[in-house]
């Protein structure tokens, strides 16, 4: 089960000892953007179970996901490491900057089974597609990458609809405001930046479909929010009500900002176990399971599949 998520996106000036090849051992042109794959000498050739052909396509199929969301891969140059060091699973650091940088973590014990079923290539690539914010707003940072990843992998085809279902259904709790919460500007937790930031994300998919008749849905916001420029390809700040009100806009709703207002300095309980009654999605006994006829039905399959 994929519950504790940590990965994460900072500013290019704090990268001081990752140094990369003069060339890219591949560059790979996908959505209008050069993919430029470093290895880190040794990793993913003798000593590993994967070889590099396998890495690449493991990249190459992320990349695709991505684009295949937003429209268009988020930025137009991307320097992407690989490198040693992880454990259990795969560990991504996304950096904004003029030429933003991932660096992942892979291991010699790894095979293409591990790569198969990881998420955080999907989830660091979908940080390229918002702009650098004050790190009191990283909640909207991480709450995009989390909900956003699984939705980006059922589309492509790389995880099924019930595992996204699980993922989120079970993260999400993880996300509720606990005592002495101050909304998410002012609660720098891990559940709240994560699956605080994730239920943010969740409640607007929600909230468009249904003030759009399941036209629109918050994958319309980000991908104007990236069009205007919005993407980790910045290197100063924006600030959030720039990004969210290009979001509304491209909506005709304003609910991004109604959102932000009702949950940035206080806590705000949401009622997740309505939200599944309604959509019609639960998660019993290790399985996932479907009601067509609850009200909200529909938008349940719009918002994994539109
Ligand atoms: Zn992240």
């Amino acid at each position: 089960m994929r519950l504790f998520t940590l990965c994460f996106s900072l500013c290019y000036c704090l990268l001081t000892q990752t140094a990369l090849a003069l060339e890219a051992d591949k560059t790979l042109k996908i959505g209008g953007a050069n993919i430029e794959v470093y290895f880190t000498p040794g990793v993913a050739e003798e000593n590993y179970k994967l070889n590099r052909k396998q890495v690449i396509a493991w990249v190459d199929q992320s990349a695709n996901a991505v684009t295949k969301y937003f429209k268009r891969f988020p930025v137009k140059t991307l320097r992407l490491s690989i490198t040693d060091g992880a454990r259990n699973r795969v560990n991504g650091t996304a950096y904004h900057g003029l030429e933003p940088l991932i660096t992942i973590n892979i291991s010699p014990t790894f095979t293409e089974a591990t790569l198969a079923d990881d998420w955080v290539m999907v989830h660091e690539m979908v940080h390229l597609a918002f702009p650098p914010v004050h790190r009191r707003h990283q909640w909207l940072l991480e709450g995009l990458a989390t909900y956003v990843e699984p939705i980006a992998r059922v589309r492509s085809g790389l995880l099924s609809e019930e595992k996204a279902w699980e993922w989120i259904i079970n993260g999400t709790p993880q996300g509720l405001p606990e005592f002495g919460n101050q909304g998410l500007d002012n609660t720098p937790t891990w559940g709240q930046k994560y699956w605080g930031g994730a239920i943010f994300f969740l409640v607007a998919d929600m909230r468009i479909h249904q003030q759009t008749n399941n036209k629109l849905g918050i994958e319309h916001a980000l991908r104007a929010i990236q069009k205007s420029g919005g993407s980790m390809q910045l290197e100063h700040n924006w600030e959030v009500e720039k990004a969210l009100n290009i979001g509304d806009k491209a909506t005709g709703t304003k609910v991004l900002m109604t959102l932000y207002q009702e949950m940035k300095d206080k806590a705000v309980i949401t009622d997740l176990d309505k939200i599944w009654q309604d959509l019609g999605v639960s998660y019993n006994n290790n399985e996932v399971s479907y009601n067509d006829n609850a009200k909200l039905a529909d938008l349940r399959h719009s918002l994994i599949n539109q």
